[in-house]
């Protein structure tokens, strides 16, 4: 019976190539809400391709996959874990019952640091966890935030380097005075033009 594992990993897809270059039976699924890289492939920042499933949730997983197929699986690599609301169920099932190694990668938090979709909801599941950091894009420290550069508002805004930067606490904190304050500014704008009209 194979290992059963969760892992709990930062945004990049790189642990998916892990598991693709170990096992022979490997599926990877990611969330039919990014289309950034096309729907049949996760990229990584590096450029590589694997072949994926891109569906709207995980409870459609084994239908697509085929019943047959899905038996013969060793690992189930889920990429974006944050999109997919029955993330829980899923990996409970496939871990306990089905005997999958289960292996997410997801943002444990968004860009206001609270907590994203399912992703900390399923730690009590893992066996291991292990929390990745980037690099601060303004000073090159250990970047555990996500700032947002735009003022969209709503937690599911699926951008890249256009939308999000990678910034440590310092910068996370400097960062949101910045636009707190930009923000500000703004607003007196509008109400002077406002005034004038
Ligand atoms: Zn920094």
């Amino acid at each position: 019976m194979p290992k059963i594992a969760f892992r709990i990993m930062h945004i990049d897809a790189c642990i998916c190539i892990y598991v693709f270059s170990l096992f022979r039976s490997v599926a990877i699924i990611k969330s039919n809400k990014d289309t950034r890289y096309g729907l049949d492939s996760i990229v990584t920042h590096d450029g590589a391709k694997l072949p994926c499933l891109a569906l709207p949730d995980l409870s459609s997983f084994r239908q697509k996959f085929g019943l047959d197929a899905y038996d013969q699986l060793d690992v189930i690599g889920i990429d974006e874990a944050q999109f997919f609301e029955d993330l829980y169920d899923f990996c409970r099932e496939a871990a306990d019952h089905d005997g999958k190694r289960v292996i997410v990668a997801g943002l444990d938090g968004n860009y206001l640091r609270r907590s994203f979709g399912s992703v900390l909801d399923i730690i009590p599941l893992a066996d291991s966890v292990t929390k990745l950091t980037a690099c601060c894009e303004l000073c090159g420290k250990r970047a555990f935030f996500t700032l947002r550069k735009t003022e969209e508002t709503q937690t599911e805004l699926i951008g890249g380097a256009d939308v999000y930067m990678p910034v440590c606490r310092q910068h996370y904190v400097s960062g949101q005075v910045v636009k707190e304050a930009a923000k500000t500014v703004l607003e007196s704008q509008n109400v002077q033009c406002v005034s004038y009209a």
